[in-house]
C-alpha cells in the first residue's frame, strides 16, 4: 500500500515524522494531495504546547488540496457543485456534524465535534488528520468549496482559516456601531483578512509593533499602520467604534479595553491560549462604566468559506500578503520563520517537483 508522511507536534513539544498508509477514504470522505499548506499563528501555538485541547496532532489546517481518491460515490461542495477525483478545493479545519445541540441551534461553529478528527494522534487511523503532511483524510462532516480553476494555491490556501476567520469577524461587527474609524491589534493574516472584508465598512487603523507586517499592512487602501495606538485618555476614553484582536498575546486585551470608546464593540479573535500563565489584569468596571460589548469569534459558517474562496478570486489586497515557502523537510525553520513573523505568511509545500500539486 503506498504510503505518506505526516508532521506531529507531540504532548511534551518538539516535532516528530511519520510514515503511515494511505488508506481509502471513509465513505463520503476523501483523500487529498496536500498542495500547500500555510503556518496560521494557531500552529505555532500548538508547535509551543499552547493549545487546550491539541496536544500529539498533525500540525497544519491552512491548506489547498487536490483529490486523488473518493469513495465512488458522488461528492459535492458546499455551493453544491460537483467534485470528484482531481478537482482542488478549500476545507475547513473543523468538523460540522450537524446534529449536536449546536448545530441544531445553527451554531455549526461551536459544532461539539468539531476537533474529532484532528485532535487525535496520526497513530490512530486515518492518519492524515492535518495539514502539514504529504496527504490529507477529509473528514465527510468538514465543508468543503471547489477552488476555481487557474486559481494560484498561494491565493486558495489563505481561504481557510485566515479569510475566512476574518469575514466572520467582519460579520460580527455591529454596524450600527461603527461611524468613525476601527482598530485592527495585530497585522497577520486575520488582521489584514479583516481589513481587507470590511473595506466597504470602515478605514482600519492596524497596530503591530512589527515594521515588516506593518509594510504590508501599508499596501491595503483602507488601512493605516501605526506602531503605536493613541494614549488612553483617562480610565473611561477611547477613541474607536470597534476594536478586533486579532494578536495573539493576552496584553492585547487590556489594550482593546483602552482603545474602545464607551458603547464600542471588541471582537476577540486572535486570543486563543489557555493556559493559567495566559492571564492579564484589568478593571472589571472599566467594562461596565464604557458600556462595551464584546463578541467572540471563534471557526465560522460555511457561508464565510463561500465568500473567502470569492475574495480571493477578485481583485483583494490579499494578493499583496508575501509568502516565504519551505518543503516539508524543513519545517523546524518554516515554524520559526512564522513566529519571527518576517514574512505574510509561511507556507509548506509538500510536493514541489509537481508544481506544489
Ligand atoms: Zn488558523
Ligand atoms: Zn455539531
Amino acid at each position: 500500500m503506498p504510503t505518506g508522511v505526516t508532521v506531529n507536534a507531540l504532548a511534551g513539544g518538539g516535532l516528530e515524522r511519520r510514515e503511515h498508509a494511505l488508506l481509502p477514504p471513509r465513505p463520503g470522505g476523501a483523500l487529498l494531495a496536500v498542495e500547500r499548506a500555510n503556518i496560521c499563528g494557531s500552529d505555532v501555538h500548538v508547535w509551543r504546547g499552547g493549545h487546550p485541547t491539541l496536544h500529539d496532532c498533525v500540525l497544519g489546517h491552512e491548506f489547498v488540496g487536490r483529490i486523488v481518491r473518493t469513495d465512488g460515490s458522488p461528492m459535492v461542495d458546499a455551493r453544491g457543485e460537483p467534485l470528484s477525483e482531481g478537482d482542488r478545493l478549500v476545507c475547513t479545519y473543523f468538523r460540522v456534524c450537524g446534529t449536536c445541540v449546536m448545530c441544531v441551534l445553527g451554531r455549526t461553529h461551536l459544532c461539539e465535534h468539531a476537533y474529532d478528527s484532528w485532535a487525535h494522534s496520526s497513530l490512530r487511523r486515518p492518519h492524515f488528520r492535518g495539514a502539514f503532511a504529504s496527504h490529507y483524510q477529509m473528514h465527510p462532516e468538514q465543508i468543503r468549496v471547489k477552488i476555481p480553476p487557474g486559481m494560484p494555491g498561494e491565493l486558495a490556501a489563505l481561504a481557510n482559516c485566515a479569510v475566512a476567520q476574518g469575514l466572520a469577524v467582519v460579520d460580527a461587527i455591529r454596524p450600527d456601531l461603527v461611524d468613525g474609524p476601527c482598530l485592527v491589534i495585530g497585522a497577520g493574516a486575520l488582521g489584514l483578512a479583516t481589513v481587507a472584508g470590511g473595506s466597504a465598512m470602515a478605514t482600519w487603523d492596524v497596530y503591530d509593533r512589527v515594521p515588516a507586517r506593518r509594510r504590508i499592512a501599508a499596501r491595503f487602501p483602507n488601512a493605516r499602520p501605526l506602531h503605536e495606538v493613541p494614549p488612553p485618555a483617562g480610565t473611561l476614553g477611547g477613541v474607536y467604534d470597534v476594536v478586533v484582536v486579532a494578536a495573539g498575546s493576552a496584553e492585547s486585551f487590556v489594550t482593546a479595553l483602552e482603545q474602545v470608546r464607551p458603547g464600542g464593540q471588541i471582537i476577540m479573535m486572535g486570543i486563543i491560549n489557555t493556559r493559567p500563565t495566559d492571564t492579564v489584569s484589568f478593571t472589571p468596571g472599566v467594562l461596565t462604566r464604557k458600556g462595551v460589548t464584546v463578541t467572540s469569534v471563534i471557526r465560522y459558517h460555511q457561508r464565510h468559506l463561500i465568500a473567502a474562496v470569492d475574495l480571493l478570486s477578485g481583485p483583494t489586497p490579499l494578493r499583496e500578503i508575501p509568502l516565504a515557502e519551505f518543503t516539508l523537510d524543513d519545517i523546524d525553520d518554516a515554524l520559526a520563520a512564522a513566529e519571527r513573523h518576517e514574512s505574510g505568511r509561511v507556507s509548506l509545500v509538500p510536493h514541489p517537483d509537481k508544481g506544489g500539486r
